[in-house]
């Protein structure tokens, strides 16, 4: 038999071994996963959103709730916004949960409320990409379609001893058409989710479990002693830092106990979230601005405050957070600060010069498989384009109404809790 024959033929014995292994490893130790308990496609195409760059553990709790709120495509396309938003208020990357929404109209309007098993019309849906499109289709209509994410290449890439760049487009599209070839006959839904949960459980990015991987006994990169070196993939650029100082405006007269939060513009950068306002430090971070207690970066928050339309003056550094987007690290410089005038009434509509202008640059340094997020950087500070920030008064009781990214949670739950803390000490 010539060389390259018995190469061929050696790699169809590999893929066969690879295929069946997984399969049988698979329905012996498959996790028992809210989404795995039905096929039905909504409720798969909600878990394969969520999943998208979150932990299994984190996403279950998160799930169940949104399947609880919004059982039904219906009932995800009737939802107001800012519902599906506090919904997924911590899971971060909000874009995912105003498509999967705008999305869930699509299929309302269009297909009946019933998700299509069409390759096209899939792909039609926004924000569903090639992982999630091919997840759909197989998992939930068992149609032979490839689901290849960034832990899909990297078992492909240890197993058959690939060296090819994971982060380069064509080679997802090499992976994609390896991963369909592996596809047992009649069996596209549970060997894809086996090719997942193996990836997550046994062949991990960091120490794959090679002694009790099903299928190291053929496995090229462990025979060749580089399970650890693959896959290959270049480095993303590291996410842009950039310091801000953030306003905890308290309230004063009829407004004591709350403070100012306004909401993010209606595109770009967590579009339509609530967040303490706040704006880019005087100097360039590692420059020596904006430490706590600064006066300069106290001096040009006043001013960023007054340009907004509130008056009111910092007096004291609260606390200092971090916020770390694909493209952009935020270390927000928190102060306290307290209100001057009385420029808006309680829970009255505020409009303040609160511009959003996009920029050329885009969001990058997202694994293979992953959606773009958020790509446009916002910068509330350049530039006017008509539109005007909602700013709201409100109390620890008001938390619930608005969906705020985990950072500003976590910075007001802190600010109430510190502040009941002294109230009930006095
Ligand atoms: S033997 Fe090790 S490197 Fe190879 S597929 Fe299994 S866990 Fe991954």
């Amino acid at each position: 038999m010539a060389l390259e024959e018995r190469q061929d033929m050696e790699r169809r014995q590999d893929m066969e071994f690879f295929s069946r292994h997984l399969l049988e490893w698979y329905h012996e130790q498959k996790r028992d996963l809210p989404w795995r308990r039905s096929r039905d496609p909504y409720h798969i195409w909600v878990s394969e959103i969520m999943l998208q760059q979150t932990r299994v553990d984190t996403v279950i709790p998160y799930f169940n709730r949104f399947i609880g709120r919004f059982p039904t495509i219906e009932s995800l396309a009737e939802a107001s916004e800012e519902e599906v938003l506090k919904c997924w208020e911590g899971l971060g990357y909000y874009s995912r949960a105003r498509n999967l929404q705008h999305a869930a109209r699509q299929v309302k309007e269009t297909y009946g409320g019933k998700v299509p098993d069409d390759r096209d019309a899939v792909f039609g849906l926004k924000g569903v990409g090639p992982y999630t499109a091919g997840a759909i289709l197989s998992i939930a209509f068992n149609r032979p379609e490839p689901a290849v994410d960034g832990n899909v290449m990297r078992v492909l890439s240890r197993f058959f001893l690939l060296e090819d760049d994971i982060a380069k487009a064509k080679t997802r599209v090499k992976m994609e058409g390896l991963a369909q070839a592996l596809i047992p006959s009649g069996e596209a839904s549970h060997f894809n989710q086996a090719l997942m949960e193996h990836g997550a459980l046994v062949c991990t990015p960091k120490s794959p479990r090679c002694l009790v991987c099903p299928v190291m006994e053929r496995c090229a990169g462990r025979l060749a002693g580089r399970e650890t070196e693959l896959p290959v993939k270049t480095k993303a650029k590291p996410p842009r830092p950039e310091t801000r100082l953030a306003a905890l405006v308290e309230g004063r007269g009829e407004r004591a106990g709350r403070v100012l939060v306004r909401q993010r513009p209606s595109s770009g950068l967590l579009a339509r979230m609530w967040e303490l306002p706040h704006w880019p430090a005087p100097e360039a971070p590692g420059a020596g601005a904006a430490r706590p207690g600064d006066a300069a970066a106290m001096d040009r928050l006043r001013r960023s405050l007054g340009e907004a339309g509130i008056s009111a003056r910092p007096e004291e550094h609260f606390m200092a957070a971090e916020h770390t987007f694909s493209h952009i690290h935020w270390t927000l410089q928190v102060y306290r600060c307290r209100e001057e005038t009385l420029p808006l009434p309680v829970a009255a509509e505020a409009r303040g010069p609160y511009a959003a202008q996009r920029t050329a640059e885009g969001a990058t340094a997202l694994s293979p498989g992953a959606s773009v997020e958020e790509p446009e950087l916002f910068a509330d500070e350049a530039g006017h384009d008509g539109e005007r920030a909602e700013m709201r008064w409100i109390g620890r009781e008001d938390m619930a109404k608005y969906a705020f990214p985990n950072v500003f949670l976590k910075l007001l739950n802190a600010y109430f809790d510190q502040r009941d803390g002294a109230d009930s000490a006095e």
